[in-house]
């Protein structure tokens, strides 16, 4: 029951109809959520010793405003919990479990006074084409941390007044996967993917206004710093009777991700070589393939990200492409590995499910080819199990089957592989 006069009020705190989100009406009395959160509390108290019964859900433990960063855990326990899930990408992976350690660190011990030195936010901006585990590093580590976590993609914003969405319903996004609970958001993190395409067009501010690029980045600036956003929490512009809600970023992680299309260019220009035939036996070998791992905050800078904006995702750091041998460990060894998911789909049908290691390589091969990426490497075995997965269930004969690139061949007939690419 939601209350509607104007002079209703909390019974408990005294908070009104225009300040409380929500105001459940009893018979004589009402109360607004943050009561009946507390009310929680104590009934917790009560009954558990203060413990709350384990709930699933994601951020289950920043809704009891704690940290699940296990106490005496080191950004190496991180990173090895990365490993399981992500394949290669070290440097990445050992920046990202820095920063997100010291974010933790600067949560857990706020300043007690003015003098004492602030650890400042260490939001994040990674690097790298699409499809080589930047939201899946995200997300992995926010999951590891039990805190909400959402993905916006940055192309959507434009700056207050034009036709699109407000940067502020990034918050939204947050919002929503905790239940609308402020305070699990209040420490969760946000994916931002596609931040290149927010660049401005130009190194030069540019005399016109750039509605998509430089404005969205504008809007983005605070937020990223820290402030209190009053967010729509269903999002958009869609339902302009919503009550909006503050939500406080201070404590907020951002992780910004972007395939920065051409910086290669950049980075080569800055380091006074060219992309390709640079031999210069004086200097330093460059890894001329790989000029990604040399990206600073200059080139992206260069790129059309906004100084400002650049200065709030003080972390840097870049995803390699993945190659063949990348590729087949992607197939394999992450604990939830599409292969040993098929696998394990099969033995709750009593079937043990092999694959050949030709398969493994003709699966990341022609991910490779048709330029499917790892996004692509589950549509291709979509499309080589279908068949199997289909006839077998049932046939209660069959113990084992093995797929093998024969097979896999076989299936992947008639065009195909065309069409995979052009769903990619
Ligand atoms: P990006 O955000 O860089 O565009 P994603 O993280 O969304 O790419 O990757 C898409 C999918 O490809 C992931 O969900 C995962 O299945 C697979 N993938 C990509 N890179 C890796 C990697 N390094 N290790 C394991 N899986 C990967």
């Amino acid at each position: 029951m939601r209350g509607k006069r104007q002079e209703i009020s909390c019974s408990f705190c005294g908070r009104s109809n225009s300040e409380a989100l929500v105001l459940v009406a009893g018979l004589n009395a009402h109360i607004c959520e943050v009561c009946v959160e507390q009310a929680q509390e104590i009934v917790a108290e009560e009954l558990y010793g203060g413990a709350m019964p384990a709930q699933d859900k994601p951020g289950a433990a920043a809704a009891r405003h704690e940290f699940k960063l296990p106490r005496n855990i080191t950004p190496r326990q991180i990173k090895e919990h990365l490993d399981k899930y992500v394949i290669g990408q070290n440097a990445a992976k050992k920046v990202l479990s820095v920063a997100v350690y010291n974010h933790y660190k600067r949560l857990n011990h706020p300043p007690t006074s003015e003098d004492e030195v602030q650890i400042e936010k260490s939001n994040i901006m990674l690097v790298g084409r699409t499809g080589t585990g930047k939201t899946l590093l995200a997300k992995t580590i926010a999951k590891f941390l039990d805190v909400p976590f959402a993905i916006v993609d940055a192309t959507v914003f434009t700056e207050a007044g034009y036709v699109g969405e407000d940067v502020e319903s990034i918050l939204s996004r947050l919002l929503q996967v905790c239940d609308f609970d402020v305070a699990a958001a209040e420490r969760g993190i946000v994916y931002i993917d596609e931040m290149d395409k927010v660049a401005r067009k130009s190194d030069n501010p540019s005399i016109t206004r750039d509605v998509s690029g430089e404005g969205v980045q504008q809007a983005m600036l605070k937020m990223l710093e820290g402030t209190e956003v009053m967010v729509p929490p269903q999002g958009g512009r869609k339902h302009p009777e919503q009550k909006l809600v503050k939500v406080n970023t201070q404590n907020i992680l951002f992780i910004c991700g972007g395939a920065f299309d051409g910086i290669e260019k950049i980075i080569a220009r800055r380091m006074n070589t060219k992309v390709i035939g640079f031999n210069n036996g004086e200097q330093e070998k460059i890894d001329e393939e790989n000029l990604l791992q040399y990206v600073t905050h200059k080139d992206i800078r260069r790129y059309g990200m906004i100084p400002e904006l650049i200065g709030r995702l003080p972390v840097v750091s870049y995803l390699r492409p993945l190659d063949l041998e990348a590729m087949k460990r992607i197939l394999v060894e992450p604990h939830n590995s599409l292969l040993k998911q098929y696998q394990h789909l099969f033995r709750l049908e009593g079937i043990n499910l092999i694959f050949e290691d030709d398969v493994i390589d003709y699966i990341a091969q022609t991910a490779l080819d048709y330029e499917l990426g790892a996004r692509g490497l589950r549509s291709i075995c979509e499309a080589i199990m279908t068949d199997a997965m289909f006839d077998l269930p049932g046939k209660k004969e069959v113990k084992h089957f093995t797929v093998d690139a024969e097979y896999a061949k076989s299936k992947l007939g008639g065009g195909m592989l065309d069409r995979l690419k052009a769903a990619a």
